[in-house]
């Protein structure tokens, strides 16, 4: 067997030995003679995984007692619905600050259920930049704030969170969520897919503070409720057992590895190795974002012809690299180094990009 090196961009890499322990308990899963696949999400054995999961996320993301962490199907897609449908109410105006196409998508779908506004954008610069907090609008009757705190697509990152006060600061935390500390505290929900750094696809994490749970509607459907999930911890109907079993593994890697501070200075050397080679390339490699708001999951930059971005990818992938080639609308190429992307798999990307670069 030999294991790629992969920067996908979501479903993304997995630890090797989460997918090893995985194996290994895959045909009997704690003596019950069946997979956790298999046992019903009303068993014990389940309830000790689902709790499990809950626990390690609120411990390491250190999570206040005031939150409820839910788990729940749709994607992040389903909370670009679920978030307006909960939290913004008639006449109240919810603000969308635009910093790729993932923001985009959120606001279109609030749009859907009522008033929004742009508090700012960085479309006009194609997306190249985080607006800085100062030029920020913010207006303290907006029913919350919406950010994308790490651009997936352009390879864009907060580095710093606006103070938005008493409106509840929103975020999709899709592909960097549990890459560095954050302060839970300054949030008033957080959500995240869990396929590019907690697990597999099929669960999405949602970290809601309990006095918003008062906004969602009575006549809201059920499904469509935090309320529902939150009161049944998030055993209303059957979850994405398997996910979550995957997503209790990996967490339970994360905390042997140190934590996610430990994490966050390992992400940090793994993507300057990769910026520093495109920053002394003399432009033959071009970094999309600018310096000042670069990504540390995914990495994006262009070469200076189709010929040469083609060569590029077929020759990574020669040598066992994939995912490199870059979303449609970016072009060019991106490398996704998640928590789980190996420093050996950085390195090897690195020693390529010098080499490609003498080559050509
Ligand atoms: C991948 C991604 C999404 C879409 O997630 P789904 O789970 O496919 O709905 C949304 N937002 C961000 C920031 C992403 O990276």
């Amino acid at each position: 067997m030999k294991r790629a090196f992969n920067f996908n961009a979501g479903p993304a890499a997995l630890p090797l030995e989460v997918l090893k322990r995985a194996q290994a308990e895959l045909l009997d899963f704690n003596n019950t003679g069946m997979s956790v696949m298999e046992l019903s999400h009303r068993s014990k054995d389940y309830d000790s995984v689902h709790n499990r999961a809950k626990e390690l996320l609120m411990e390491l993301m250190e999570i206040p007692s005031n939150y409820d962490v839910l788990f729940l199907q749709g994607g992040a897609s389903l909370q670009f619905a679920m978030v307006p449908l909960n939290l913004l109410g008639e006449g109240q105006v919810a603000n969308y600050i635009l910093t790729g196409v993932w923001s985009q998508k959120a606001l279109d779908e609030a749009k859907l259920v009522g008033q929004t506004r742009i508090g700012a954008s960085t479309k006009e610069n194609n997306y190249t930049s985080i607006p800085k907090l100062s030029e920020i609008d913010i207006d303290p009757n907006d029913a919350y704030v919406h950010i994308t705190s790490n651009n997936t697509i352009y390879g864009t990152q907060w580095q710093e969170f606006p103070d938005t006060g008493n409106v509840p600061l929103i975020a999709d935390m899709s592909s960097d969520i549990l890459s560095k500390p954050i302060d839970v505290s300054k949030f008033g929900l957080i959500y995240a897919g869990a396929q590019k750094n907690l697990g597999p696809s099929g669960v999405t994490v949602v970290i809601i503070r309990q006095d918003l749970l008062e906004r969602t509607p009575e006549n809201l459907l059920t499904m469509l409720k935090y309320t529902t999930h939150a009161k049944s911890n998030s055993l209303f109907n059957t979850p994405p057992t398997f996910s979550i079993y995957l997503l209790s593994k990996v967490l339970e890697y994360v905390q042997e590895q140190g934590g996610v501070a430990s994490l966050a200075k390992q992400n940090e050397l793994k993507a300057q190795m990769i910026y520093d080679v495109i920053d002394s390339s003399d432009g033959f490699y071009n970094g999309h974002a600018q310096a000042d708001s670069r990504s540390r999951m995914n990495i994006t930059f262009t070469l200076n012809s189709d010929e040469l971005t083609q060569a590029f990818l077929a020759e990574s992938k020669a040598r066992g690299m994939v995912g490199l080639n870059g979303h449609r609308s970016v072009g060019g190429c991106r490398a996704s180094i998640y928590n789980a992307v190996p420093v050996e798999a950085c390195e090897a990307l690195r020693d390529f990009m010098i080499e490609f670069r003498k080559n050509n």
